[in-house]
């Protein structure tokens, strides 16, 4: 299996993206420990441990974490805000911010000095292709985030190249879960919403949350071993032209 031995940690693990990573990672044989918010999300997943936790509780997460000693770190946690900039308010700023960046901030943070003190480690960051790659409509902040989230990541990779420590991120286009048919519903035109998300990837069809943990399980197994700063695009060829 390709991930014998390793722990990995996961935040938003209850549902879509962080939850395929959380299965397939322990399919792949890591001990994973799984967190969400909602922590009745988590009552039948397949990981070795799971409990709620708020992932902008930067204690909770920090000592979460330091227990953990993740050989593997997902920082999954994000909200997508739906809004041009004359939609923007402050109060969504700051929580866009604080999800989507501090708690991967916080995370990286903590997890660092172990994985150095082990001689290696993989970090792995949810950014998405609507950011510094692609600009979406109606995604002012949610981008704004997510581009941050690639800069994070180059630094962190090149602050600890040397290391044995990698950092990358993944760019997903348009996944099948629960917020993003939360979203087509909210627009008031669920079929109409529908087929103008799928339009948009080139291969006419959105992506599944368990193809976008086949490229986590590659980044956080050795077989990537020679990668790190990059943001890996995987979007139906949606940000191809
Ligand atoms: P989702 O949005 O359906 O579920 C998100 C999960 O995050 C939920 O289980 C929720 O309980 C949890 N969560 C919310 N706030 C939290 C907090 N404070 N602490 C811990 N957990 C919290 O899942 P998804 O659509 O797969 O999104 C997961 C990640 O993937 C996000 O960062 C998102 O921005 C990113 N992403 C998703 C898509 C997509 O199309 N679905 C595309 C690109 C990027």
């Amino acid at each position: 299996m390709r991930l014998n031995g390793k722990r990995a940690f996961i935040t938003a693990a209850g549902q879509g993206i962080g939850r395929a990573v959380a299965e397939a990672m322990t399919a792949e044989g890591a001990h994973v420990v799984a967190t969400d918010l909602k922590g009745d999300l988590l009552s039948d997943i397949k990981a070795a441990e799971s409990f709620a936790l708020d992932a902008t509780d930067k204690d909770a997460l920090q000592k979460a974490i330091t227990d953990a000693k993740p050989d593997i770190l997902v920082n999954c946690a994000g909200f997508v805000h739906n809004g041009t900039i004359a939609d923007c308010t402050d109060e969504q700023w700051g929580f866009a911010f604080d999800l989507n960046c501090r708690t991967q901030f916080h995370g990286m943070q903590v997890a660092l000095p172990g994985m150095v003190e082990r001689g290696g480690g993989s970090i792995i960051n949810v950014s998405s292709v609507a950011s510094s790659i692609i600009a979406a409509p109606n995604r002012f902040v949610y981008a704004a985030t997510k581009a941050a989230v690639i800069a994070m990541t180059k630094s962190v990779a090149l602050d600890y190249v040397t290391t044995g420590v990698r950092c990358n991120c993944i760019c997903p286009g348009t996944v099948d879960s629960p917020s993003l048919h939360q979203r087509w519903e909210d627009s008031g035109d669920y079929e109409a919403a529908k087929k103008q998300f799928i339009a948009r990837q080139p291969m006419g069809r959105v992506g599944t949350p368990e193809e976008i943990a086949k490229l986590a399980i590659y980044l956080g197994s050795d077989e990537s071993a020679f990668t790190t700063g990059h943001a890996h695009v995987i979007d139906g060829g949606w940000s191809v032209g």
